[in-house]
């Protein structure tokens, strides 16, 4: 017996939710691939993927049978017990990548935060007492958990929080003079993400990110991933590191895992893992039956070879059409980023406005992203179709027209 749904809309949130976030005035309540519509029935064509997480589109049918399945069988029995899934999803995880051990947890920060811990304890059970440095890059994200979010190279997020745990460095990203100026033996580990996502869909160089590979093997400091954004499929590779012809020590990945369930990942060598013994770290819901069951279908779907070639393809064609739009209205001027994670840098005289382009878009019924007030971004599905990438490039076309037109 239950009572009738309680009616709520945008402005409910104004009254129960903590002011953190400002969502847009629409309510998506119901999506099917590509596809969203609001409360009020109207159709929205998906370029953002919830920031590029439900990667295989919506209500998927075999992520849905996963966890009805799944949701009949056993939802949660903590880490006191191991599981089927979780032990499933680890092996296709260490077959899928370099790595030979997995932990899991539940959001891109605590993969950071397991990550983090696990260079910080290797380097007091292996190294002298002064090993103790994190360096990470200007504009990088690694998430809002406190740690995360100090190793984060944004300084407005972490004002106001002090005091914030020490043993950080931040160095300018694609720059690797400044990082052999700094790096030292008493740096622990260098943290960065392949390309980065919310600092402005920003790639490494390969000349940056082998040479991070080779100053962090010199300093035995341990070299971090954070692929939470571009791994499970995203950047046209299972994950971005790939393409740059280098192995990391760690690699955290969440977003695109679960395909819109939550589950993170932390993954490693047996060597590395070994530093996280039993006891020192650990989470309830990590590795959670419901969550690994979702994930195991959603990597067994990205890591096959249609859908890797499909991102490779309709990245190729979203890169060119977002090109053309950019000349014919000046709005943006070329395009960065790897797969279905592009960033279109605003022109001059746009500077700043990345944000009106995605409210006129969804008016036009296309949802896209910002990344930073000059970047528009967009991460559409990785299963999107020629046509639903052409639609969508209409929709923009015509959002762009209006914002010119409007001066
Ligand atoms: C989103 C993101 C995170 C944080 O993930 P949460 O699940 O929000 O904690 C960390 N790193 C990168 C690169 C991200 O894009």
């Amino acid at each position: 017996m239950s009572s009738p749904p309680t009616a709520v809309n945008r402005q409910t949130f104004d009254q129960v939710m903590v002011p953190n976030y400002a969502p847009n005035q629409i309510v998506p309540v119901r999506g099917q691939g590509a596809r969203l519509w609001d409360q009020d029935g109207r159709e929205y064509l998906d370029f953002a993927c919830g920031i590029a997480v439900t990667g295989l589109g919506h209500c998927h049918p075999q992520l849905v049978a996963a966890l009805t399945e799944q949701a009949g069988r056993l939802w949660h029995v903590s880490n006191v017990m191991t599981n089927e899934p979780a032990l499933r999803l680890a092996r296709r995880l260490t077959e899928l990548s370099f790595a030979t051990r997995v932990f899991f947890a539940n959001s891109g920060s605590e993969a950071n935060e397991a990550a983090f811990k696990l260079a910080r304890k290797h380097a007091a059970l292996h190294f002298p007492a002064d090993k103790r440095e994190i360096i990470a890059f200007d504009n990088a994200f690694h998430g809002r958990t406190l740690f995360a979010v100090t190793v984060g190279g944004q300084p407005k997020y972490t004002e106001g929080f002090e005091p914030l745990p020490g043993g950080i460095t931040h160095l300018p990203y694609n720059d690797l003079e400044a990082l052999e100026r700094a790096i030292s033996d008493r740096t622990c580990a260098v943290v960065m993400e392949p390309v980065q996502g919310e600092g402005g869909v920003t790639p490494a160089t390969v000349e940056f990110a082998q040479g991070v590979r080779k100053l962090c093997s010199a300093h035995h400091a341990l070299l971090i991933y954070d692929e939470v954004q571009t791994g499970n499929g995203r950047s046209g590779t299972f994950f971005a590191h790939e393409q740059y012809g280098l192995v990391p020590d760690v690699l955290t990945t969440a977003k695109g895992l679960g395909g819109g369930f939550p589950v993170a990942a932390m993954l490693t060598t047996d060597a590395l893992a070994a530093s996280l013994g039993f006891g020192t770290h650990g989470s309830t819901y990590g590795g959670n039956p419901l969550a690994t069951a979702v994930a195991l279908a959603a990597v067994d779907l990205i890591a096959h070879p249609e859908t890797l070639a499909n991102v490779q393809a309709r990245g190729r064609q979203l890169r060119e059409g977002l090109l053309e739009i950019g000349q014919r209205h000046g709005i943006f001027e070329g395009v960065r980023g790897m797969g279905l994670l592009l960033g279109a840098p605003m022109s001059a005289a746009w500077k700043g406005r990345a944000r009106d382009v995605v409210t006129v878009a969804l008016r036009h019924g296309v949802w896209t992203l910002v990344a930073g007030p000059d970047v528009l971004r967009l991460a559409p599905s990785l299963l999107i179709t020629n046509d639903e990438i052409d639609e969508g490039l209409r929709k923009l076309d015509a959002a762009c027209a209006e914002l010119v037109a409007a001066g």
